[in-house]
């Protein structure tokens, strides 16, 4: 095996959901709290567009960065919604978000690169570093998860920070002042920004900065974005990315050598999503809203202690003790993410709320239950 491959870690998030699968073979009632994807259909006239775009024969290669139409759509988007200087040149289209963080890291890195992730951090940042050969450099949040002392960690080797808002696993907006603080330092030290802004329309509280739209800020960051959250189309595996003509060049060299690029008629329903009606989205973020609080109402009468929850769909809550998420398990049949899947806080688990608000009200009655029969607290 390749040596890097060797260093990228299996999920932790797979041990759980084997056991999960197991349990629910068995016929046991689990209640599944760990899924990262809306619960909602991907919005019919998104679908009937894919369908119709095969129909007219929309079935063959097309250019590797994208479609033109769609390149155009998602700059004027960001344009307008996020202030990025953009034109269709820095926009590639890719399959998923995820393969649009690994091409601009496959892209940028060089052996030997520091890059810096905020502790806790979504499951494959640390993957796509190691695998681009560079080093990833844990930073743990500090003020309540809503700063991070990221100057302390900066070396003549840093080459980029990842950033993350909504975040995900911890549901926080991050403030226009952390915002700055890593302009500054990006600015300072020549170093890239990869901000990954895939939950942007799914936020309660705070507003949804681009960092890309700062000053100085668009020739070193790479905006990354999708569909999956946004307009629930996960399994259609449709992402983006923003960045400088060159990166976008260079990012395209591998794609085109890779996936050549995303599915045609996927593209064009991408299009239907982004030029169609919007009000599936305040619509999906009003209950997801209305689940967070239930949520947030018990954990207080609880006393549990979480990140503030403004945006996503997860609760990352302090359960005290690695061995939660194992125990709730088998004991209580909920499945939850254990919080090593996001680095260092093991005693930490975060929980999902794309799912109903029946199997909600099930979950928060289990874990009272749970709690009441462990020593915990
Ligand atoms: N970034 C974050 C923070 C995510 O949670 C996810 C999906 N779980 C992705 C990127 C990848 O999304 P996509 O389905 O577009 O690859």
């Amino acid at each position: 095996m390749r040596e890097r491959v060797r260093h990228v870690k299996p999920s932790a998030t797979l041990r759980i959901s084997a056991i999960a699968k197991e349990l629910i073979k068995k016929g046991k009632p689990v209640i599944d709290m760990s899924v990262g994807e809306p619960d909602f259909l991907t919005p019919k006239h998104i679908i009937d567009s894919a369908i119709r775009a095969m129909k007219e024969g929309k079935v063959f290669y097309t250019p590797t960065r994208g479609i033109p139409e769609l390149l155009d759509a998602i700059a004027e988007k960001v344009r307008r919604e996020n202030g990025i200087d953009a034109s269709s040149k820095n926009v590639i289209v890719t399959p998923g978000a995820k393969f649009a963080i690994f091409l601009a890291m496959m892209s940028i890195l060089d052996e030997g690169d520091e890059v810096i992730l905020l502790d806790p951090a979504w499951v494959s940042y640390e993957p796509c570093v190691i695998m681009a050969g560079a080093k990833p450099v844990w930073v743990r949040h500090s003020d309540g998860f809503r700063d991070a002392p990221v100057e302390d960690y900066i070396t003549n080797k840093t080459k980029m920070i990842v950033i993350n808002t909504p975040n995900n696993p911890l549901g926080v907006v991050y403030s226009k002042d952390f915002l700055k603080k890593i302009r500054d330092l990006a600015l300072d030290h020549d170093i890239y920004v990869l901000s990954d802004e895939i939950y942007e329309k799914i936020i309660f509280e705070g507003e949804h900065i681009s960092i890309a739209s700062f000053d100085g800020m668009f020739e070193r960051t790479i905006t990354v974005n999708g569909f999956s959250k946004t307009y629930a189309m996960t399994g259609w595996r449709l992402g983006y990315a923003i960045a400088d003509e060159e990166i976008i060049k260079n990012m395209n060299k591998i794609q085109s050598h890779s996936v050549s690029h995303p599915t045609s008629f996927v593209q064009y329903a991408g299009l239907c999503a982004l030029k169609g009606n919007q009000d599936f989205i305040k619509e999906m973020v009003e209950e997801f809203r209305k689940r967070r609080d239930m949520i947030v109402e018990k954990l207080d009468e609880l006393g549990i202690e979480y990140a503030p929850p403004m945006g996503a769909f997860y609760i990352f809550m302090n359960v005290k003790s690695s061995e939660f998420a194992d125990e709730f398990l088998r004991k209580e049949l909920v499945a939850v993410t254990p919080g090593e899947a996001f680095g260092s806080y093991k005693d930490w688990v975060r929980i999902s709320y794309a799912t109903s608000r029946e199997n909600i009200k099930e979950f928060l009655i289990r874990l009272e239950r749970f709690l009441g029969h462990t020593q915990w607290g």
